[in-house]
């Protein structure tokens, strides 16, 4: 038996919403990763079963490793399929929204979601939700919106409608928002979640080369180029740097997805508790922020504080707007700005 994490009258309240809905919409944040097309797709299979007209639409393009998830070819990229996606939005009366906690996390798509004036289901566990949507689960202390999906399924008492391919894509969430469960991954309940959808019949080593094993060949002579001649280490302040600029990306064949998961490797040298990626957009004028962290040090409050970002303790990201040599200048400065924290070593990895 697991924990009531979502109330017995919650439970009923969104089912309700849920069944009495015919033409419903899903929607993941922008730049959507193993948990949030995870969940989509979990959401999308429990849909169909229940006789709905369903849509995913994400904002932008997802990466290749998530291309295997059953009917992941039938997602709409609202950036390649404005007309179509548009006039789903338009007959649908619930829009669900997954694994973002803000309109602005679904760029461009916000605007014809502005326009329906439909019934709005928030599932999500990102900190601060904005109160927008009729019925909001948020639960901030859940690994991924996948495990609150999987624990909402149960107090729905629907956990016999979740089938293999559901179950597969709670896994893939799960998994992926933990860093194959080596981070916020330490209640015995997840596993015990696990062992169920285990018995859906996954196979979860499958799922995991799936998941882990389809990238290209540039992505690591990249990461060998960032390792090599780009990482800077400020050992005092336990803390590395790496910026990797629009020209590297192309020497190296970048194709989107391939850095993914760069910025948890210098988390992997001794003594490292904070690490910062920056990464140019190959197309706008931009530098995506990527952060990470161990212990008591709070990447999310760094991330507001200098890369208009936010995100969760020990993953969080932004976005800034100026020449590479300013991202990196405030990310030194960060550094500094946090010397006290980061100088002090709380436990042994
Ligand atoms: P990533 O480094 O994987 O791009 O992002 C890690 C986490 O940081 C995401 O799960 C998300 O919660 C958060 N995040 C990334 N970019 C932004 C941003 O621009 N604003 C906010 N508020 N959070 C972000
Ligand atoms: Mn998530």
């Amino acid at each position: 038996m697991l924990r009531t994490v979502v109330s017995a009258q919650e439970a009923q309240k969104i089912k309700q919403l849920l069944l009495e809905s015919r033409n419903v919409v899903i929607t993941t944040h922008t730049g959507p990763d193993g948990d949030a097309i995870g969940s989509s797709l979990a959401m999308y299979e429990y849909l169909k079963r229940k006789g709905k007209q369903v849509t995913v639409i994400v904002p932008n393009y997802f990466p290749d490793y998530l291309h295997w998830m059953n009917d992941a070819d039938k997602i709409l990229q609202y950036d390649r399929r404005r007309a179509m996606s548009k006039s789903f939005i338009q007959q649908a009366d619930l829009i669900i929204a997954l694994d973002y906690n803000a309109p602005y996390r679904i760029d461009e798509l916000q605007l014809p979601l502005s326009y329906c004036k439909c019934k709005r289901l928030m599932i999500d566990h990102h900190e601060d939700p904005e109160h927008y949507c009729t019925v909001e689960l948020s639960r901030p202390e859940m690994s991924s919106t996948c495990e609150l999906l999987y624990r909402l399924f149960v107090a729905m008492g629907e956990e016999k409608q979740i089938n293999i391919h559901c179950a597969e894509d709670l896994y893939a969430g799960m998994c992926t928002d933990t860093g194959r469960f080596t981070y916020n991954s330490n209640d015995p309940e997840i596993y015990e979640i696990i062992a169920g959808l285990m018995r859906k019949g996954i196979d979860k080593d499958m799922i995991i080369r799936n998941l882990y094993n389809q990238y290209s060949e540039g992505r690591y002579r990249l990461l060998g180029h960032i390792l090599l001649n780009k990482m800077e280490i400020n050992s005092e302040l336990h803390a590395a740097i790496f910026s990797v600029g629009r020209e590297e990306l192309k020497q190296f064949k970048y194709i989107k997805g391939d850095a993914e998961g760069f910025v948890n490797i210098p988390l992997e040298i001794k003594g490292i508790k904070l690490s910062i990626s920056l990464r140019e957009d190959t197309e706008k004028d931009r530098i995506f922020v990527s952060i990470r962290s161990f212990d008591d040090f709070p990447a999310n409050e760094l991330a507001e504080r200098f890369f208009n970002g936010g995100g969760h303790f020990h993953a969080a990201g932004g976005t800034v707007y100026c020449s590479m040599d300013e991202a990196l200048e405030t990310a030194r400065k960060a550094l500094e700005a946090y010397r006290e924290q980061l100088i002090e070593v709380k436990s042994e990895k």
